[in-house]
Order: structure tokens, then sequence, then C-alpha cells
């Protein structure tokens, strides 16, 4: 039997008797978008991440876009974020106008190292994004203290961290705007493109109201120059549902990391560090080995996915390397060559797990 990353026709089923009819209902009713679904999960999500608003919109590549606008970013402005990400991340920044700057990551956590964020800081730099990358939490405290001392904005990309806390603080509560994903293979998916933009700041989220609808506040009247963005009704119903279970599913990751930890605890591979205790939601597992290749081949002989996030890392592609004007981030290279993300999803079986393991452990060279 084959292993895949992510069995989403699986979880879907499970779903099925409950969005059907209420799928029927959205088609019959003819209201798509700007409807009562897509309001109450964005006040259903807003009250699960413990945020005063939440604004949908139509990816998370448009989150990000939209709440580095609200946030006042834009050109001639440096936004230092990290290289070991989705292109999406980078994406964004320039898409306002500003540059992205490229920090390195620490070896453990995969997340954006402070002290390298607080070298990279020069006085065109406005705003940090920090990807709490694969569902770890990023170290938010650091990262506010560099804020602070610089008077930075701080807009967090949460794409991979929906429910992931530190210190009971979720992802998306800790910069102006955070911006979350609903790309189906996501830790909260949905069934398309979909995204969220979370803040505590009032007039943020009403500029973001307007952003994502042709910058209108009212029918045919634009205040400023706009986008069309929005959460449509169909996926606000799959997402309703799947947020009420989304801490089951969290718990179910963890429960999957925890025995592949178990399972490769002597194999000679590097194991995702876990910064703190449940803080981390999983939305991959990461681990490195020094013949990476050869466990993938491994793998994909014994009819079992795995994936690289990422193979190159940002300031090494040719879309960003003008705009990285030659960075050196010597730790997300290295990772390029040593990460290797293993199946993972809440219904994933024990014994799918010790399956991988096995191959993994046999395969593993120092
Ligand atoms: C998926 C992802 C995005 C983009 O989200 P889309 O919904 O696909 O536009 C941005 N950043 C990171 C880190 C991601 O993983």
């Amino acid at each position: 039997m084959s292993i895949p990353m992510v069995d989403l026709k699986g979880q879907m089923a499970t779903l099925m008797e409950e969005v059907e009819p209420e799928i029927r209902e959205v088609l019959e009713t003819g209201q798509f978008i700007m409807g009562p679904r897509g309001k109450a999960f964005e006040e259903e999500a807003a009250g699960f991440l413990g945020v005063q608003r939440a604004v949908g919109v139509a990816s998370g590549t448009d989150a990000l876009h939209l709440a580095l606008l609200a946030a006042g970013v834009g050109p001639g402005d440096e936004v230092i974020t990290t290289p070991f990400t989705f292109a999406a991340t980078a994406e964004a920044i320039l898409y306002v106008g500003a540059r992205p700057v490229f920090a390195d990551v620490d070896r453990e956590s995969y997340n954006l190292d402070p002290e390298a964020v607080a070298a990279a800081v020069t006085p065109r730099t406005r705003a940090l994004l920090p990807v709490h990358l694969f569902g770890q939490p990023v170290d938010m405290e650091a990262l506010g203290a560099v804020a602070e001392e610089h008077g930075l904005t701080i807009v967090e990309d949460c794409a991979q961290s929906f429910g992931a806390a530190r210190g009971g603080r979720t992802t998306g509560a800790w910069g102006v705007a955070g911006a979350f994903s609903f790309f189906p293979s996501k830790n909260l998916g949905g069934a398309g493109d979909g995204g969220l933009i979370t803040t505590n700041d009032e007039a943020v989220a009403d500029r973001l109201l307007r952003l994502r609808n042709h910058g209108s506040s009212r029918p045919y009247y634009h205040d400023e120059l706009g986008f069309n963005s929005r959460l449509d009704e169909l996926q606000a119903v799959v997402l309703r549902a799947k947020l009420k279970r989304i801490r089951a599913y969290n718990e179910g990751r963890r429960r999957v990391a925890m025995a592949y930890r178990r399972h490769l605890a002597d194999a000679p591979v590097t194991l995702p560090a876990e910064v703190e205790e449940g803080a981390h939601v999983y939305h991959q597992f990461v681990l490195q080995a020094a013949n990476r290749d050869e466990i993938k081949a491994a793998l994909q002989a014994a009819d079992i996915a795995s994936a690289v996030y990422y193979a190159v890392p940002l300031h090494r592609q040719p879309a960003f390397a003008e705009a990285a004007g030659g960075a050196s981030c010597p730790v997300a290279e290295e990772l390029a060559e040593r990460v290797l993300a293993l199946p993972m999803f809440p219904e994933l079986a024990k014994e799918d797990v010790e399956r991988i393991a096995a191959v993994v452990a046999e395969t593993a060279r120092p």
C-alpha cells in the first residue's frame, strides 16, 4: 500500500455528511460571496485564535500582500524575512514595492534567527516578516525585542501554523497582522484557495475590508485602490467544519510526530527540534540527514511519499536574486541539502508511521 504525504480525500469523507447539506444550501440560495458563512467563519476563527478581528481573503499570498499594505509597508522599505520558506512570503514583499532582505535561519527550529535579523537591520528597514515554518512558532519574544529596539512593524506568515501557540499566545496574535493560508494541504485547508488575516488593530481590520473589496466601503464608492480578494461561501462551509475539529487535527499531528520521534530516536538523523512542548502543530515533520537523497529514493522504492521543503532557498532563486543582492545565508543553504519531510496528516496510521520510520532508520547514514 502506498503512503501519501497527505490524505485530503480521507479527511473530506469524514466531513461529507456535515458539509453536503450546507453546500447544497449555498448553491440553492445563490449567495456565493460576502455572505453569512464567510462572516461566521471570520468570527469563529478570530475567537479560536484569540484575536479581535479576522478578515477572509482569496489566498494566503493575498493575505500576506494585503497585510503588508495595511501595515503601511511600501516602496523604499526593506522587510527582513527568511529565505527558507515558500516563495509567496517574498513575493508579497515585492508586490507592495518593498525589498525583501533575507536573514539566515536557526539550524534547529528552521525559523528566522533573531540575531541574524538584528544584524540585517538598516535605516530603511520597516518591517519583519517571520514565518512560523512547518507549524513551529518563531521565537517571538526575541524577535519582538529586535522590532521594539528599531521601531519595526511585524507581520506574521502563519500559512503553516493555524493553532500553533507560544506561551499560550497563538501565531497571528503577535504582530500587527497575521496571514493564514487555506491551501488544501495546509493544516487547516479548504476545498480550493483561501486565506485569512488576523489583527488586534481595528483600523487595520477596516482597511483590510476595503482592500479586499476594490477599495470600497459602500457599493460603487472607491476610497482607494483595492483588490478583488474574497473568501467565498463554499470555502467557508468546508473551513467551518474543519475549524470545529482543528484542535483534534493538530493533536493527531502531534501524535504522529511523537511516534516518528520514538521510532527514529536511535537513527543517525537530526529530528525536528521542539522549542516549546505542545507549541508545534507539525504542518510538516522535517528531519535532517547526511544522505537525504538516498533516504528519499528508498522511501520511493517502498511506495512511500516524501518531499524536500525547501530545495532552493529564496535568495538563490532567479525570481528573488536581484532583490537579495548576493545575501549569504549559509544555514539555509545547508538545510536545503539535508532536509526531508515525511508523510504527515492527523489520520496517518501507527503501522504506517512504523513502516516509514523503518525505511528511514535502515537507510540513514551519519
Ligand atoms: C502556502 C504558503 C503561502 C501561500 O499561501 P497560498 O494560500 O498558497 O497563497 C505563504 N507562505 C507560506 C510559508 C506557505 O506555506
